[in-house]
């Protein structure tokens, strides 16, 4: 299964290039279903750059083979599935991007499940990944210094490493996992553990189990070197019996191995400059752009043409209770009777999407839904709005209101997690702020915060400045990129000894 031996090479110092093999279930250009891709989708280009060798392996979903030409490699991987062995073949798209093909599993609509729930085979399908994408590490010769796993899907593949692939290839692989949302464990009932080769004395609390059932992330958790999340907020937040989820007791063991790494976003694909997307260009220098994207998107939106100075306010994410809808939708006659036009784009629970449309019915030429998920609506959103709100109840970095301030569009949030740490809370005295934060899940709270900004935003000059220092903010990966690397050297070097 894993009886390789390899070569015993040094890793001399910082500088050598180091072998990344990036582990996700999703990542762009190929597949996205929320900020995760992005992050795994960036990663690579800024390792690249600074002159390291990532790859990338995720499921060969449907969704991926409408869109890309890729080629078969030629190796097969043989999974154990519980008493049967489940075939994939291994694809490739350009030098380092590996695709995992098993029809039976990843050959669906969707990802993860259809609108009414999970798929049911869901651990069997991630065992069959974590599994495979090392088999395929070892049919390939990929002898990566480090594997870089994200979320629940790739939960069981540091356990892998150190249990039944242990030996081998894999002795000097340093492992790290980042929890993109703690919310989402990959828990499944025990009769599914038999699938996961696992010795049935490591279903135990020590290990995968979780009050009686198996939790994917939870193997993560307690395999892996190094534990990241998404901002250094959210890193102490998940620590607290409030966001833990019931993992916080073993996070808090683990305390000294997690760190807290802000996303980026990608400055090329999110430029105002630069975007195809939208109607006209615009810079910091010249905002003149922004009002035309503003005049076409109310236009799009059928939005009441009048009063054309009042500001427009918008949401683009997933309509999950995380998001903190509710809290909107509570204070949304508060907002309209204040003058406010809202754009909401997003899809998800089907009780908020009933919310929020039966709100644009009851608001029509104030409250614009759009029920999808639709990329260039979506920097067209951005790129026209005044304002983006983000109530969430929890959130782990949030690249929406990085992106939203990198347009000029200035954040009204829930001071939490990534929100917290990349929003500077406006303070007229200093007169310096890229939006305004607010602490509780109330809609009284989310009205307050969106009061100072209306007042911010009635005093033109004022708000000039809000939104230019909105805009020069650095939000590139390539500092991020350099904290990855510095924690993959240290365990790489703590795996090796050295
Ligand atoms: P999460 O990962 O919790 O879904 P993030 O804020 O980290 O939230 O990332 C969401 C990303 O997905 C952003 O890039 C956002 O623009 C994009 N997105 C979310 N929903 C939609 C949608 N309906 N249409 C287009 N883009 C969307």
């Amino acid at each position: 299964m894993c009886g390789i031996r390899i070569e015993r090479k040094k890793h001399k110092d910082k500088k050598s290039p180091m072998k990344i093999l990036i582990a996700t279930p999703e990542a762009t250009p190929y597949v996205k279903t929320g900020g995760l891709a992005d992050v795994t989708g960036a990663l690579p280009k800024e390792y690249r750059r600074m002159n390291h060798q990532p790859s990338l392996v995720l499921p060969l979903y449907r969704q991926i083979r409408k869109h890309f030409t890729l080629t078969d490699t030629g190796h097969r991987v043989n999974v154990p599935m519980g008493g049967r062995g489940a075939i994939g073949r291994v694809f490739s798209h350009g030098p380092s991007a590996y695709f995992l093909e098993c029809d039976e599993f990843f050959d669906r609509g969707d990802l993860y499940g259809t609108p009414d729930g999970d798929y049911p085979d869901n651990a069997a399908r991630f065992v069959f990944f974590a599994r495979a994408a090392l088999e395929a590490c070892i049919a390939l010769g990929l002898e990566p210094d480090v594997i870089h796993c994200n979320d629940w899907q790739t939960g069981l593949l540091p356990l892998y490493m150190k249990t039944l692939y242990h030996n081998g290839l894999f002795s000097r692989t340093a492992t790290i996992i980042t929890i993109h949302n703690l919310g989402y464990q990959g828990l499944f009932d025990m009769s599914h553990f038999p699938l996961t080769g696992f010795p049935a004395e490591w279903f135990n609390p020590e290990g995968i189990e979780f009050y009686g059932k198996i939790n994917f992330l939870k193997a993560g958790l307690v395999a892996s070197d190094v534990i990241t999340t998404v901002s250094s907020t959210y890193a102490k937040e998940i620590l607290t019996p409030e966001y833990g989820y019931g993992l916080d007791g073993l996070l808090r063991k683990r305390e000294s191995v997690i760190h807290g790494i802000v996303n980026g976003i990608d400055t090329d694909e999110w430029d105002p400059l630069r975007d195809t997307f939208i109607p006209a260009p615009y810079g910091v220098r010249d905002l003149s752009g922004k009002t035309v994207c503003k005049n076409e998107l109310i236009k799009e939106c059928s939005l009441s043409p009048y009063d054309k100075d009042t500001p427009l306010l918008s949401f683009v994410g997933r309509l999950s209770a995380q998001k903190g809808l509710d809290v909107f939708i509570e204070a949304a006659d508060d907002i309209i009777a204040a003058g406010v036009k809202v754009i909401i784009l997003g899809k998800g629970d089907e009780e908020i999407q009933n919310n929020v449309l039966s709100l644009a019915r009851k608001h029509r030429g104030r409250i614009f839904v759009k029920i999808g998920y639709d990329e260039a609506f979506a920097h067209r959103v951005y790129a026209g709005s005044d304002l983006f709100v983000m109530p969430s109840r929890y959130e782990p970095c949030g690249l929406g209101q990085l992106i939203a301030m990198r347009y000029g569009t200035i954040p009204v949030a829930r001071r939490t997690g990534g929100l917290q740490d990349t929003i500077a809370d406006y303070k007229p005295l200093r007169g310096y702020g890229t939006g305004f934060l607010f602490d509780d899940s109330k809609a009284s709270s989310l009205t307050d915060a969106l009061g100072r900004a209306l007042c911010a935003y009635v005093d033109k000059q004022r708000w000039g400045k809000i939104v230019s220092q909105a805009m020069v903010q650095d939000f590139s990966w390539e500092r991020s990129a350099k904290e990855y690397i510095a924690l993959y050297d240290d365990a790489i070097k703590r795996k090796r000894g050295l």
